[in-house]
């Protein structure tokens, strides 16, 4: 087999902005929304306007959602192309990125494929794009294989949500024994004995995606819901074997990475003590050198720090060179969220 020739389409990064409904709490308390989407114009306006304070910005993006925007939009409008270029042999990867409690997590998994493989409203990415995938490979009618990876990335340390459970005694298992980052010597990297899944249907993805989650670290803080302190990575890999015209025999693979990131909201808000000192400096870093990473891949600087943290190691040979990044900023309408959705409207522009 020869490996695929892909044409080099250079850098290219695409930020999407998703701005959730007001929740029940929100809606108790009638707090004011301070949040306006343009979909068409692809623009978010913050305007406040109190005696004291007075905001009026306006940001624009590649696509903009707003709170009434549904799953299927999203997948459709600006996922599935991607999906796409992954079928074609390249390698993707799409992020959420935002404050705890502004929907990343419904926007890649959601809610949960029925036992006959249908699909609710609220199914999110990773399901719509595996589906997908076994849809387009199937009416193609060439031999494949789908596989997937789901690791957690916390303190750096990468644990991995598929290992066997007669290795783990629940969350909090101490023996919980984290996997090592190998250097490829080609700089690029590798990690020993992660679980690999093959996939069949989508509802499989959904059993995976469940056993795979309820082993991800969470932790109670004062923003009173699970806020989510690590990063998780779902990755798609899939090998195509084609049939070139003069009979060749040609073998084309596309990776996928999904990454959930942990919660953008700065450690002293949500009252963080000790313990979470290191967490937090561990988060920011990750977040601040993938803010670099794309800024650098963005701008074309010369030097592109991946080394500097393992979120941007494990990534990167899909990130830059010759691959696709997808950013979808997620921020919540309400005022009570303002200052930290300044903060994400302002990460994510600057990666554009
Ligand atoms: P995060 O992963 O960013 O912490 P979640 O995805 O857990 O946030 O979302 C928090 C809550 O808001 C969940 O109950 C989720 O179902 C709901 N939610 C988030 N985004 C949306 C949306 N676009 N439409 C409807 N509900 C949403
Ligand atoms: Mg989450």
């Amino acid at each position: 087999w020869s490996s695929n020739i892909k044409p080099d389409r250079g850098v290219n990064v695409e930020v999407i902005l998703r701005c959730r409904p007001l929740n029940d709490d929100e809606k108790q308390l009638k707090l004011p929304v301070v949040i306006s989407c343009n979909e068409g114009k692809g623009e978010v306006s913050v305007v406040q306007n109190t005696a004291y304070k007075q905001i009026d910005k306006t940001f624009s993006f590649d696509k903009v959602f707003g709170p009434t925007s549904r799953q299927k939009e999203l997948f459709d409008e600006a996922i599935s192309p991607i999906v796409n270029e992954v079928l074609e042999g390249y390698n993707c990867t799409i992020f959420a990125y935002g404050q705890t409690g502004t929907g990343k997590t419904y926007t890649m998994e959601g809610g949960r494929v029925g036992e006959s493989g249908e699909f609710p409203s609220d199914v999110g990415i990773i399901p719509r794009a595996v589906q997908q995938i076994l849809d387009v490979l199937e009416a193609r009618n060439e031999e494949y294989s789908m596989k997937v990876t789901f690791l957690e990335l916390y303190n750096e340390d990468i644990m991995d949500l598929l290992a066997p459970d007669e290795s783990l005694n629940g969350p909090d298992d101490k023996s919980r024994k984290p996997i090592a980052l190998m250097e490829d010597g080609r700089g690029g990297v590798f990690i020993r004995g992660l679980e690999q899944e093959v996939v069949c249907t989508a509802d499989g993805i959904y059993k995976i995606l469940e056993k795979g989650s309820a082993k991800r670290h969470t932790a109670d803080s004062l923003l009173n819901m699970q806020s989510s302190r690590s990063h998780t990575i779902f990755s798609i890999t899939i090998h195509v074997k084609e049939s070139s015209s003069n009979g060749e025999e040609l073998m084309k693979c596309g990776k996928l990475n999904l990454v959930d990131l942990a919660g953008s909201e700065n450690v002293v808000r949500s009252g963080a003590k000790e313990g979470r000192v290191r967490e937090a400096g561990e988060i920011n870093k990750s977040l601040l050198t993938l803010g670099r990473v794309i800024n650098a891949l963005v701008e074309h600087s010369g030097h592109v720090p991946y080394r500097d943290s393992k979120l941007t190691r494990l990534l990167r040979d899909s990130l830059g060179g010759n691959t696709k990044t997808c950013i979808i900023a997620t921020v919540s309408p309400s005022i009570h969220s303002l200052e930290e959705t300044l903060n994400t409207l302002d990460y994510a522009h600057r990666a554009k």
